[in-house]
């Protein structure tokens, strides 16, 4: 078992860890702080000893670091991690914001069934059930009311219980969530919501930084 260094440090951008090991270009490690892609969340990238891991995620339930050329070190070799920090921050501001733009989402237009959510640095993407075309001026009052709400500084905290399951926390909100996040909504900025359509009774919010 890896232990997720992020779940206890989210801003962590480099440690020191051994490799356990090594199988063609996929490294397991003793410790990580790169994020392995799960609950919709993009896996980290960044570098092993200065060569390039270009993916993180679970196969097989084991957490794998993908390098882009087989690595020079070697299993039981002490390795530096460091993590694309700029990509990974973008991804924690986005999916921090794409709770709350949740919350005035269902504000505006009353509870929608989510059906799928992805985050990586560019946007967050959420699905839900509803047909037809959303309303163009409740989603402008739903990114109005995130901003607002993300302007005002409030703290994120996660708390974890004696089963592992983690609780987010900001303000009024309040979800389980295994991914890493920003510790104040300040840290955001101001954001902006598209719609999309994917297809028949499905509509997509995508949540993007200003
Ligand atoms: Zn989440």
């Amino acid at each position: 078992m890896t232990t997720r260094l992020y779940d206890e440090d989210q801003y962590l951008k480099t440690f020191t860890t051994m490799v356990t090991k090594i199988d063609g270009k996929h490294v397991e490690l003793d410790k990580t702080a790169f994020y392995a892609e799960s609950g919709g969340q993009s896996g980290d990238s960044g570098t092993l000893n200065g060569e390039k891991v270009i993916y993180t995620k679970y196969i097989d339930d084991f957490h794998i670091h993908i390098m882009e050329q087989v690595p020079k070190f070697r299993v039981g070799d002490l390795v530096q991690g460091v993590i694309d920090w700029d990509r990974r921050y973008s991804i924690m501001k986005l999916h921090s914001a794409s709770h709350i733009m949740e919350y005035f989402l269902w504000k505006n237009f009353g509870y929608m069934e989510r059906t799928g959510s992805s985050v990586d640095e560019k946007k967050d993407r959420a699905d839900y059930l509803h047909d037809g075309r959303l309303d163009a001026e409740k989603l402008k009052k739903t990114e109005d009311d995130t901003n607002s709400f993300l302007v005002l500084g409030h703290e994120i905290s996660i708390s974890t219980d004696d089963k592992g399951i983690r609780t987010w926390r900001c303000g009024p909100v309040e979800m389980h969530c295994a991914g890493t996040h920003v510790n104040n909504t300040r840290e955001i900025g101001e954001i902006k919501l598209k719609r999309k359509n994917p297809g028949k009774g499905v509509e997509r919010v995508e949540t993007s930084l200003k």
